[in-house]
């Protein structure tokens, strides 16, 4: 089932999400429900905070950047295994040299910005039957998981701008906040007007 992504400026976008528990009431459905609303949108992650749920889980499908030619093959192969759910994260390490990458969110359709973030991290999670992962990533991995884990901690990579670039930005956010855009898959706006 295809749920609605929440848009930017809705509050659950900001709480800093809780760890669950295996016990999670029907979990295999909502990671069923996740991954087809992301592949709907054609992301390549989605967090819960983003379809109004404030917990620690989030999932990635970074597999079609292998196909990219540009990359060396340490990062290919890497790439390739990128199929992943995390629960209950936490980045325990981030190392190396921030560098750049021009971002975007299923959270905020139609904007894209140059983000820095490190090169590498390590991090600590459950996978999807609960057990204990602890992994190292880098590159363009580290950077996918990177973004949706800021989603649990209600950061959005617009956070991450410079004062100007926000400024900038502002009526193009509240727009989304309106649903005074246009966007190919099912959202749920904050502030768009009541029809009755
Ligand atoms: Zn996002």
């Amino acid at each position: 089932m295809i749920l609605p992504i929440v848009a930017f400026g809705d509050p659950v976008l900001r709480k800093v999400a809780e760890d669950i528990t295996p016990e999670y009431p029907k979990l295999d459905t909502l990671l069923e429900n996740m991954f087809e609303t992301m592949y709907n949108a054609y992301g390549v992650g989605l967090a819960a905070p983003q379809i109004g749920l404030p917990i620690r889980l989030f999932m990635v499908d970074a597999t079609g950047f292998a196909e990219d030619e540009e990359l060396d093959e340490a990062q290919r192969k890497q790439l390739q295994g990128m199929k992943k759910v995390f629960i209950n994260a936490k980045i325990v390490e981030r190392d190396g040299e921030p560098w750049v990458f021009n971002e975007g969110c299923l959270s905020i359709p139609d904007i894209r910005e140059d983000v820095f973030r490190p090169e590498s991290i390590k991090i600590e999670y459950m996978d999807e039957n609960f057990e204990k992962q602890v992994e190292e990533y880098d590159g363009l991995a580290a950077r996918v998981i990177q973004h949706e884990y800021d989603h649990i901690e209600g950061i959005l990579f617009t956070d991450k701008l410079s004062p100007l670039k926000r400024r900038l930005l502002k009526g193009r956010l509240a727009n989304i906040s309106r649903g005074r855009i246009k966007v190919d898959y099912k959202m749920r706006f904050p502030d768009a007007k009541k029809i009755r």
